[in-house]
């Protein structure tokens, strides 16, 4: 199987500006910001995307969202951020490797349910 771009991230075969990372994830810029704040949270384990998580991975999806709390408390936007999953083709995923975006800085109220 061809490696992903974010796998190639994970094992530094490809550039990235990397904000934090453990042994189950990795926090980057994204290259082509839709905020002034915006990151991507991802799995080191290569999960194709939401929809083929599974119970195993619960504890690391869990992980991912304490991530983003702490992510955004080092950047001190603990008070306003927006977390996205785009899941499939249809709804916008480009990247087939699961990941969270974390967006900051910028009002999305008009697109989001409330
Ligand atoms: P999605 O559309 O949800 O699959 O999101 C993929 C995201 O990855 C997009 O916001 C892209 O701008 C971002 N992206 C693609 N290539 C890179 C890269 N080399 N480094 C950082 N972010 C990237």
């Amino acid at each position: 199987m061809n490696k992903t771009i974010f796998e190639k991230i994970i094992d530094r075969e490809l550039p990235s500006k990397i904000i934090f990372e453990d042994n189950k994830c990795i926090v980057i810029e994204d290259i082509s910001p839709k905020a002034p704040i915006h990151l991507l949270i991802i799995p080191k384990k290569p999960i194709k995307m939401l929809s083929e998580a599974n119970e195993e991975d619960e504890s690391l999806l869990g992980h991912l969202m304490l991530i983003a709390r702490k992510v955004s408390e080092d950047l001190n936007i603990q008070d306003a951020f927006n977390i996205v999953i785009n899941n499939g083709e249809k709804a916008g995923q480009t990247v087939f490797h699961l990941h969270i975006h974390l967006l900051a800085g910028k009002n999305f109220s008009e697109f989001l349910p409330n």
